[in-house]
């Protein structure tokens, strides 16, 4: 039997595709590598009931997987390294019916217009591939508003004074501040910056059948016990309950099978070890923007493209010791967020013509709280010591904390392909990142920490520090040696964008403006692999009304009004 389309990966942006090509009535096969822990296996239209608040199973025992032991990746920072310098995890996103939309917590603001013109806004930077998207943000705007509505997102418009245009108000009010955040706000104000209420992917009120969220403080790295996330749960669940959608779970996806014009399907490895093949009219690739490409090769999809122009934010960290308690590990991991650093402001310009560069944007700032039970027992010393400080909580009760989630430059020697000697648990080469950050990524996290750490000065911090990810010369921001030697190279983020570059021309670009890849159309890329920039913004809103975008077009459909 020849299905309407297969779909590579059930994460926020293959769940996307699967729900709209259903509802136009299409049959759908979605092919998942691993485990099904989201949807109840007697009726996949209903969400499961295996999560838990459990650190160790979640953070420390791979419970939604990859286990970089059976699933590894490998990293240099460049040829020089020789074939690798890093074996295990690298970047590594849930592998799970759900993909990463099960355990991020979700903050989803929408990218701003000037995202979408970068070069022609602020101009090219010199070393890096700065370009315009294909499209601008207001061709993206009603898919925004689709994604928002069909998430499920919480949030109060015109609470952020940089954002972008919006055709209406957020589906559901903001939920409750974290009590920190309130402490913070109050101090950023007071610097002069701008912070609002994240939208957030997390009920405030019962939605779409969903409960409101309970603020169980394990949002960040854990699946939600209530299903109070709706990203990607939602989409899924409808989906599976058209009737028009099958789900293989644990089933691998070896390659792209194809006449050489078109896609007919692919080949598949189930959990049996057994490979057979899935005919389909249309091969939708939405496996993360790692594997994307991955699978790309291993199907023999050699453009010299694919993989290139990866890109992650490069994260600044900003941390404080506070006098007083202010529980950073209860409610939703983060509630609060500002935009002054996205700007390049007089300052900004100021800090980049010292630096020889033409301009310089950092990203949003996240207000939170850094640490958890078991993360914060491992860091003391044991014995009576340990008693007495896991009862006073420096890390974790009084420990507030600002991430500043980075624009990341597009660079073509930055690119994820196929490592020539390790292979996966499954005997198929492991994907491998070569990456190293522009100069403008560390000279706009130098510009923007010392910002965060007054922010943290106002509350009354008593000691703070600041770190980025990934660390640059093996050393952090106050020149101190970092003793992870070559896994400090490795960026921590999780916002992983840009291997299958869109545009309009096929010599610099992998997919069209709808995700199709150049002379291979019936195979269409549905996830944050097709960004031209990074932003500072996480991506998954973005590759969510982007998946929206491509599968309507699949349909023939317009766009939602
Ligand atoms: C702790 C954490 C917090 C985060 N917080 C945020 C946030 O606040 N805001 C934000 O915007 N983003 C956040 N993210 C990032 C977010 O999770 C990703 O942007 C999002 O999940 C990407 O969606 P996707 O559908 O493209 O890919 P994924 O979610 O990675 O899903 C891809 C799926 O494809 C499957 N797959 C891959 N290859 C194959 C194959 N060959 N065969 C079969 N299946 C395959 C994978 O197993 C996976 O389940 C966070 C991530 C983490 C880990
Ligand atoms: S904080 Fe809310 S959304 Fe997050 S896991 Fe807990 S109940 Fe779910």
């Amino acid at each position: 039997m020849t299905v309407d389309a297969v779909i590579v990966g059930s994460g926020p942006g293959g769940a996307t595709v699967a729900d709209v090509l259903t509802r136009a009535g299409w049959s759908v096969v979605i092919v998942e590598k691993g485990r099904n822990h989201l949807l109840d296996p007697d009726d996949l239209s209903r969400p499961a009931a295996d999560y838990s608040n459990d650190e160790l199973k979640f953070v420390h025992r791979h419970f939604l997987g990859p286990d970089p032991i059976i699933e590894p990746r490998t990293f240099r920072t460049g040829e020089e390294e020789g074939d690798h310098s890093h074996v295990g995890e690298v970047n590594s996103i849930p592998t799970t019916v759900g993909g990463g939309g099960t355990h991020a917590d979700g903050k989803v603001p929408r990218f701003r217009e000037e995202d979408f013109t970068l070069r022609s806004t602020h101009g090219p930077v010199d070393g890096a591939d700065v370009d315009d998207w294909p499209i601008t943000y207001d061709d993206l705007e009603p898919f925004y508003a689709e994604a928002e509505r069909s998430v499920g997102v919480a949030g109060e418009a015109g609470a952020n004074p940089f954002a972008a245009w919006r055709s209406g108000p957020y589906p559901m009010p903001s939920g409750a501040p974290m009590y920190g955040a309130v402490l913070s706000t109050a101090a950023a104000e007071r610097q002069g910056l701008h912070p609002y209420a994240a939208p957030t992917a997390a009920n405030s009120v019962p939605y779409d059948g969903r409960p409101a969220c309970n603020n169980c403080g394990f949002c960040a790295f854990f699946g939600c016990p209530i299903h109070a996330k709706g990203d990607p749960v939602a989409m899924l669940r409808r989906a599976m309950a058209s009737g028009h959608a099958e789900l293989l779970s644990e089933t691998f996806v070896a390659r792209v099978r194809s006449d050489g014009r078109r896609a007919t399907g692919v080949e598949v490895v189930g959990p049996d070890g057994a490979t057979r093949a899935i005919d389909a009219r249309h091969v939708v690739i939405a496996a993360g923007a790692i594997e994307t490409p991955r699978l790309l090769l291993l199907s023999g999809i050699d453009d010299p493209l694919v993989g290139r122009y990866l890109m992650v934010h490069f994260q600044t960290f900003a941390i404080g010791i506070l006098p007083e308690r202010v529980h950073g590990h209860k409610g939703r991991a983060v509630t609060h967020l500002h935009d002054d650093a996205v700007i390049v402001d007089d300052a900004a310009r100021a800090a980049a013509r010292a630096a020889g560069l033409p301009w310089v944007r950092g990203g949003l700032v996240e207000h939170g709280g850094p640490s958890l039970p078991v993360m914060e027992a491992k860091l003391y010393p044991w014995g009576a010591k340990h008693k007495s400080l896991m009862r006073s909580s420096p890390m974790r009760d009084r420990m507030w904390a600002f991430t500043m989630q980075g624009e990341d430059l597009a660079q073509a020697t930055n690119r994820v392909d196929l490592d020539p000697t390790v292979r996966d648990v499954r005997g198929f080469p492991v994907a491998r990142i070569t990456y190293r950050p522009h100069r403008h990524e560390e000279v706009a996290s130098a510009h923007h920490a010392p910002s965060m750490v007054r922010i943290l000065q106002d509350m009354g911090a008593t000691w703070t520090m600041t770190a980025t990810s990934p660390q640059v010369g093996g050393r952090d921001h106050q020149g101190r040696e970092d003793r992870r030697g070559a896994e400090a190279a490795v960026p921590m983020s999780r916002h992983v964008m840009g291997t299958t570059r869109m545009g309009h021309d096929p010599r610099t670009s992998v997919v069209d403006a709808y995700g199709r890849v150049h002379g291979l159309e019936n195979v269409v890329v549905a996830d944050s692999s097709v960004f031209v920039t990074s932003a500072g913004y996480g991506p998954t809103l973005t590759l969510v009304a982007l998946a929206a975008r491509a599968a309507t077009a699949m349909v023939g459909g317009s766009a939602p009004s």
